[in-house]
């Protein structure tokens, strides 16, 4: 099967619900062939954006562009994409088999032609043996393979998905997450994910959009975002960040004066290390989470979260910790 992952644009995408603003003037450029994920908070207007890419959302305004030509006016039947859904959206009365080839049937694909594409999305995935076996019948992991083999047999050039392992408990989304990623590795389709977790978001994505209030904070590279994070909202959405806005409490921990007043200071957990010429702090609560131990002290006003490799237990609960490393970005809390 030959597929290739088409480009996509969208220029000042607006969508209200009566008064209320979903999506509010989105520009993006997705690469052919990448994974892109959009990532925020419930409510940010990321599957708005999701459902108007796959047709099933109008625009108020705006226009998204595949390869260049604008398929806002098109309907969903007619575009080029697929989406996979967080509850699969999978008919329980149909076989492995059936489901799979159901898009190829609603578009008049000939039985033969179908029965080979079915095969074809089934291998992908791993799943061909199943063919004939009721959905109903499959773990959850199972399903969310059928969801993407159904998705992949229409041939898309761009793969939408809709939380799609938030169901899925912590080891098999990780497993299921690996395996995405390698699928994704091998077709080389578009895929635009939506995600609230931002682990998941950076595991899988060559580029992150953080959205907030139905707009882009910021997007990039994982790396990059977590790394040098421009705002508050992103520096503490990704990762956690500890993140102080108050003059003193940043002088007091940092030892110089923050850049300006719309500033705040940015300091990782890993970025707060046990030593003895560091800020005297007092611990409020220690986890040992296997192979980190995660530390919340306060200092003066503040209480931040701290994480050691390995077991640590402080030998009081008074003790000093150093900043190895801290940012300043605009203060947008
Ligand atoms: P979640 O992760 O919770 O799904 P989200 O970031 O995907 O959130 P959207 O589902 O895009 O957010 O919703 C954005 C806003 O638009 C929310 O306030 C939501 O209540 C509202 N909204 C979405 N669809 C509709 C609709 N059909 N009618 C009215 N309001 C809607």
């Amino acid at each position: 099967m030959e597929v290739h992952g088409a480009h996509v644009q969208t220029f000042d995408v607006r969508r209200t619900f009566g008064g209320l603003v979903a999506v509010d003037g989105l520009t993006l450029d997705i690469p052919p062939g990448s994974f892109f994920s959009l990532l925020g908070p419930s409510g940010c207007g990321k599957s708005t954006t999701l459902r108007m890419v796959a047709g099933f959302e109008p625009l108020d305004s705006g226009r998204i562009l595949l390869d260049g030509t604008d398929i806002s006016g098109l309907s969903a039947r007619k575009r080029p994409t697929a989406m996979v859904f967080q509850n699969y959206a999978l008919f329980p009365h149909m076989t492995v088999g059936r489901n799979v080839g159901y898009g190829l049937s609603v578009r008049r694909v000939a039985k033969s032609e179908i029965r080979k594409r079915v095969q074809d999305a089934l291998e992908r995935v791993d799943m061909v043996e199943y063919q004939d076996s009721p959905v109903t019948s499959l773990s959850g992991g199972q399903q969310q393979r059928v969801a993407l083999a159904r998705a992949v047999a229409v041939e898309p050039k761009v793969i939408l998905f809709d939380e799609p392992l938030s169901n899925l408990d912590v080891a098999l989304r990780h497993q299921t997450r690996r395996e995405l990623k390698a699928l994704q590795h091998r077709i080389g389709l578009t895929s635009i994910y939506v995600t609230h977790d931002q682990e998941e978001a950076m595991a899988l994505s060559d580029r992150i959009a953080v959205m907030r209030a139905g707009r882009i904070v910021e997007w990039g590279k994982p790396e990059d975002l977590y790394r040098e994070p421009q705002s508050a909202f992103v520096a503490s959405f990704l990762g956690g960040a500890n993140v102080l806005t108050d003059a003193r409490s940043i002088k007091d921990l940092v030892g110089i004066d923050r850049p300006g007043p719309d500033k705040a200071l940015v300091v990782r957990a890993e970025d707060l290390v046990p030593s003895p010429d560091g800020v005297p702090v007092r611990v409020e609560s220690r986890q040992f989470l296997g192979f980190v131990t995660e530390l919340v002290v306060r200092s003066g006003e503040e209480l931040l979260r701290a994480l050691i490799p390995g077991a640590y237990n402080p030998s009081s609960d008074d003790m000093r910790l150093s900043v190895r490393h801290f940012r300043f970005v605009d203060n947008d809390f």
